[in-house]
């Protein structure tokens, strides 16, 4: 088995579609895609925390390389189609005309076979002034009935939960030029700037420091 070299993939984006999006980056430089291939997309959904493990294994045994690594293509495409998407609409809030361009996910959607489940579970309750609720929903999808492209699922799913729950005005991207990391703003003040302090946050902070240093002496 060849070692994975790659570090661990970014769950910065406080979103799971934006988190999707983060799922190729050059943090450091060099580009790193953690959804190369089949196993990549399996291990990946795992590490989201979208499917779980015992899903996961199942389609493992039960699907071939060949047919997973076309899935994950298929994930990247849709990945690849949602950024452009996103240029095109982050900072403002969504309107209806953007209907026009989201069939993909919608195509992707139609294939769910998703029921719901009551489960025990102390949750906020909106329906009811935000009074506590002992019991909630669970949606969970009959798994064993549907193809591998089922897979895809959780990220149209969440890019669905994120165009039509969320507010896109709060959808930016870091602000380091040199960075390709989306997330969602959930910041008191709306002032976050950076995917993450410790990537790019404290780059700037030292390229700043630097900058004063400089204009001091000079
Ligand atoms: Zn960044």
């Amino acid at each position: 088995m060849i070692q994975d070299t790659r570090p661990a993939p970014f769950f910065v984006a406080d979103d799971s579609a934006l988190d999707f999006l983060n799922s190729i980056a050059s943090p450091w430089g060099t580009q790193i895609e953690w959804i190369g291939d089949g196993y990549d997309l399996l291990v990946w959904l795992e590490q989201a925390d979208l499917v779980s493990a015992a899903v996961l294994k199942s389609f493992r045994k039960a699907t071939g390389r060949e047919e997973l690594d076309a899935v994950a293509a298929q994930a990247r495409k849709l990945r690849e189609w949602f950024r452009t998407f996103l240029r095109e609409h982050a900072g403002q809030s969504l309107q209806p005309s953007a209907l026009s361009q989201l069939s993909a996910i919608n195509r992707v959607l139609a294939q769910d076979n998703s029921y719901r489940q009551i489960e025990v579970g102390n949750v906020f309750n909106e329906d009811r002034d935000g009074e506590h609720s002992a019991l909630r929903w669970r949606q969970d999808r009959h798994w064993r009935a549907l193809s591998p492209e089922a897979l895809l699922l959780p990220m149209a799913e969440a890019m669905g939960d994120l165009i039509c729950r969320q507010d896109f005005a709060e959808v930016k991207i870091c602000e380091n030029p040199n960075c390709t990391l989306w997330f969602y703003d959930v910041s008191k003040n709306h002032t976050r700037r950076w995917c993450s302090m410790a990537v790019c946050g404290n780059r700037a902070k030292a390229a700043a420091h630097r900058a004063r240093k400089r204009s001091e002496t000079g």
